[in-house]
């Protein structure tokens, strides 16, 4: 059997590196001049509120629009860009599309603009009673070019091909992914793509992200396109280049055995640069003290009396992005003094433990879990899904915790800055000439 090839560009004009990426990995044979393709960047999240540095985080829109132009010189025409962000999103994916640049390529190229959170979705069965709401714009297409960014990830390692599918899914579908238990997550989502056309993988890789997937993850300059019509072995390559071995990636390991892949690398042909002149390990998760009362970095400051419980699995993407800036808003209410006996849980299995006396519950499904528990001394539940920052501030000063918001803004701001001027970051990356 021949071996599933995955190119590897090194990228220089992105444009020109692209068309080599597509010419070595033979990434568009097999698509029919009349095809529907849908092109699926990852767009996790956005803010226009406060500065959001996109470096390894959103897909590039050099990498969009150097497509969209090659496509469209092939003759294709029935192009759709469809993403589903995260609904948590004040602004619709519309107005994210014209901060990328993609109103441009609407004009230029008649590319289709959908925004997956504003259309309907498609109640999908996986047999055996598995079933998931697929956006009807992604299941209606001839072939899908999926388009990830090169990142880690806190929960699963690392983000690429296969995870960035569930932007294809409804909210209520991506919560269900993040079901009970540590196995569940990496055994849903691999199960998307089993229903869509995905006919050609690339891998943005002009930026990497560790500790992933969002923007208070640290970025890197990579400057990779890794492509292939091989779905499985893309992420394979490009969780090498972050230092995974697909062995150690639940995800990865599930799909390869329910779908006869080999974890070995060695089984993959691998065309232009060589994995080991650009694997560099990046971290994926954060630094949590042993007796799991929160990061490390807590402890170094001297914040006692306090008990944040490691995020889980079960923690879905919309919590996930508010838990970082929740831990910045708490460790700003740290006056000097031990915080009055407080635990915090989250996601749908942390349930409160004894002994506290306030008992902060992280999100609707933390609230709801925990509504009869007789642990409980004094609940501060922080409904939402995910909770409002602001909200959480208000509620956690009438229980005395001073929470300062600015010190968040201020957070957002750094996250931003530290990219400024650095060589090679640049956020023109995310615009269309
Ligand atoms: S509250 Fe958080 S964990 Fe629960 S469904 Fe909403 S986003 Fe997911």
């Amino acid at each position: 059997m021949a071996k599933a090839s995955v190119s590897m560009v090194k990228v220089s004009d992105v444009y020109e590196s692209f068309k080599e990426s597509l010419r070595l990995s033979n990434g568009l044979a097999g698509f029919n001049i009349a095809d529907k393709i849908l092109i699926k960047p990852n767009i996790v999240s956005w803010d226009f509120e406060l500065p959001f540095p996109p470096y390894g985080v959103v897909t590039t829109s050099a990498v969009i629009s150097a497509l969209v132009k090659i496509l469209s010189e092939y003759g294709f025409k029935n192009l759709t860009i469809g993403e589903g962000s995260l609904p948590k999103l004040r602004t619709t994916g519309d107005a994210v599309y014209g901060a990328l640049g993609y109103k441009k390529l609407q004009e230029r190229y008649g590319v289709k603009l959908v925004d997956f959170n504003q259309g309907e979705f498609v109640s999908t069965d996986y047999g055996e009673g598995f079933k998931l709401d697929l956006a009807k714009e992604a299941l209606e297409a001839d072939k899908i070019i999926n388009v990830p960014v090169l990142k880690t990830h806190s929960q699963a390692k690392v983000s690429l091909g296969i995870k960035n599918l569930k932007g294809c899914l409804s909210k209520k579908s991506k919560q269900y992914c993040h079901g009970l238990g540590d196995e569940e997550l990496s055994l849903t989502f691999p199960r998307i793509i089993e229903k869509l056309p995905v006919a050609l993988t690339i891998i943005d890789g002009l930026y990497t992200l560790e500790k992933g997937p969002g923007p208070t993850g640290k970025a890197f300059k990579k400057g990779l396109i890794i492509a292939s019509s091989d779905p499985f072995a893309c992420d394979l390559v490009g969780a090498a280049i972050l230092g995974y071995p697909a062995k150690e990636v639940p995800h990865l390991t599930n799909y390869a055995n329910s779908h006869g892949y080999s974890l070995e690398l060695s089984d993959y042909e691998v065309i232009g640069e060589s994995i080991e002149d650009h694997q560099k390990f990046v971290e994926h998760d954060f630094d949590w003290s042993e007796d799991n009362t929160g990061p490390s970095g807590f402890k170094k400051r001297g914040i006692t009396g306090l008990a944040i419980r490691k995020y889980d699995s079960s923690l879905c993407t919309g919590c996930s992005v508010q838990y970082n800036p929740m831990l910045i808003l708490i460790s700003s209410a740290f006056k000097g003094l031990p915080f009055p006996n407080v635990e915090v849980v989250s996601g749908k299995q942390q349930l409160a433990s004894k002994g506290f006396e306030n008992s902060i519950l992280f999100g609707k499904c933390a609230c709801h879990l925990n509504k009869n528990n007789p642990n409980l001394k004094k609940a501060i539940p922080l409904w939402g899904c995910p909770p409002d920052l602001e909200k959480m501030v208000e509620k956690l000063a009438k229980e005395g915790l001073e929470c300062d918001y600015n010190e968040y803004v201020r957070f957002r701001h750094y996250l931003f800055d530290r990219y400024k001027g650095k060589e090679g970051f640049n956020l023109a990356d995310w615009s269309v000439e």
